[in-house]
């Protein structure tokens, strides 16, 4: 932190949407957390239930007890030993239900915040950030789309992404320019040139956000290396550009090289921190990046929270479109989470614990799938991966110029549309396995097509489509089953 005081942060406001803009701040809400400052004050000004008539006395939650030596595995065969995680109304525990029940500022109950924001710094030790709680990535994001985009805006993104979310900036009038990925990731020194052959003129503003998903990328799995989050983050300095660090799978990392000799020394949380990957929040000076953080994929997706953290400047714009849409994530998940990451519950070291064995699990069925794999799909040729290093995600090349009805059009620099029947064939590959009882989802789905036809208009992404996203996190039959009838499929689907 000595760093970023001397560095002076650059002046954000450029970002904002003209509805961030005009935002006003909620009144009452202004007025509530002026009441909040001196303890003792009778508020006698909001139209908040009296916690004596909420009719919820205790939230009792039984969850894994984390002195199993491999919690995950002990949870999963049953023979674990559980442990219950109460909050109370009236009671002492880490956040009383009567707090965490009521009204509260959009950003979530500061002991919550406060919880999340020590997890952070002893993470990503991050340059002067601040937390505010979200209802999960997709809430995080889809709001981040609102605070920074204007009708006319142009926004980067790697040119297969989770479409479930770029779709949603579709209807705000911002256009998404796809940037070209190989098996590592989007590829810096493209992005580099679409921000330095920009011409606003005939496209309007330069693009001045990066939507991004840095580890397991969905739906490409792959995790973007140290060197090239270095090299993103220069550029984005250079071009004055946000980064949205849209990251639910971060916490799920495979061959790690954990030290024992760390962990009985320092415990779980720094043996793991010392080994997570380097985020861009962590090099973050300028303040530029958006990180958003989620419990869906290392708790379950139906706590609906997550948390964001920014520079301060954009987090209290932020927080004041959630003071006036969704509020203050439930009661019940921050009670949940302040007991779970308090010291009756798992604590943060526990946590970690938890996450780690988690990654055991995970791992051992991404390796069964590559496995699998190998044996029952990638002998014929027909297809291949790359093996993840995180997340959930394996991206499956289809080798379609082996296909009998494949056929390439004449090269020529002037066209435009596709120069392959590659998205016709893999849109009966896609037919042909849901008849056989097998869904994958077509890379089609994810691919960013640019509408401006400029720079990009040579990647013809049309003729690259012959992937499909597919999923290890299932059971071992499931990948048995599944990967038997894909093998099979694409066998029978080119000897047509
Ligand atoms: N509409 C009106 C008229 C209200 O008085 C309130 C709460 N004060 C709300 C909406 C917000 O309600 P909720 O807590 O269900 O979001
Ligand atoms: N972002 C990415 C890249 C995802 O893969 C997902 C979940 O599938 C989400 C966001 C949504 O996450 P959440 O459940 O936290 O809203």
């Amino acid at each position: 932190s000595d760093l970023s005081s001397k560095r002076r942060q650059p002046d954000l406001s450029r970002h904002l949407s003209a509805e961030a803009r005009a935002r006003l701040p909620n009144p009452i809400k202004s007025i509530w957390k002026v009441a909040q400052v001196k303890p003792g004050t009778i508020n006698m000004g909001n139209g908040d239930p009296h916690h004596t008539l909420y009719p919820i006395g205790e939230m009792n939650l039984v969850v894994p007890s984390i002195h199993e030596q491999d919690p995950v595995q002990a949870w999963r065969i049953g023979t674990g030993e559980q442990q219950t995680v109460s909050s109370y109304r009236d009671e002492p525990c880490a956040l009383s239900l009567k707090t965490a029940m009521a009204y509260s500022a959009g950003a979530g109950l500061k002991h919550v915040r406060d919880a999340l924001a020590e997890l952070n710094d002893r993470i990503h030790a991050p340059p002067k950030h601040t937390v505010t709680l979200s209802l999960g990535n997709a809430d995080a994001l889809t709001k981040c789309f609102r605070l920074l985009g204007d009708p006319g805006d142009s926004f980067l993104c790697e040119e297969f992404t989770f479409s479930a979310m770029t779709n949603a900036a579709l209807p705000l009038g911002i256009n998404w320019v796809p940037i070209r990925m190989d098996k590592d990731g989007l590829i810096p020194s493209d992005m580099e040139l679409i921000l330095a052959n920009w011409d606003e003129d005939s496209r309007g503003k330069r693009p001045h956000v990066l939507y991004t998903i840095p580890c397991s990328q969905n739906p490409t799995g792959s995790t973007l290396s140290l060197e090239r989050r270095r090299q993103i983050y220069q550029i984005a300095r250079d071009w004055d550009v946000i980064i949205l660090e849209d990251d639910p799978y971060f916490f799920l990392q495979y061959d790690l090289d954990i030290r024992q000799t760390t962990i009985e020394r320092y415990g779980f949380f720094r043996a793991m921190a010392d080994v997570l990957p380097r985020s861009f929040l962590s090099m973050d000076y300028d303040g530029r990046v958006m990180r958003l953080d989620s419990f869906s994929k290392i708790i379950a997706p139906g706590m609906r929270l997550g948390w964001v953290t920014c520079n301060e400047f954009l987090a209290e714009k932020l927080d004041m479109l959630t003071d006036s849409s969704s509020q203050h994530p439930h009661g019940f998940g921050q009670a949940f989470v302040s007991e779970l990451l308090g010291s009756r519950g798992w604590g943060t070291d526990g946590f970690m614990k938890w996450v780690a064995s988690l990654c055991r699990e995970y791992e051992r069925r991404r390796n069964l799938f590559m496995d699998v794999f190998e044996r029952k799909v990638a002998g014929s040729g027909l297809a291949s991966a790359e093996t993840p290093q995180s997340g959930m995600f394996v991206w499956i090349k289809i080798n379609l110029d082996l296909h009998p009805r494949y056929k390439e059009l004449e090269h020529t620099k002037l066209l435009v549309g596709p120069v392959s029947n590659t998205a016709e064939l893999m849109d009966e590959l896609f037919r042909k396995l849901l008849e056989c009882g097998l869904v994958m989802m077509p890379a089609s789905t994810f691919a960013i097509v640019d509408r401006s036809g400029c720079v990009q208009s040579e990647s013809h992404i049309a003729d690259r489509v012959n992937y499909f996203r597919a999923t290890f996190v299932g059971t071992d039959k499931t990948i048995e089953d599944g990967l038997a009838i894909f093998g099979r499929g694409l066998e029978e689907f080119f000897c047509y």
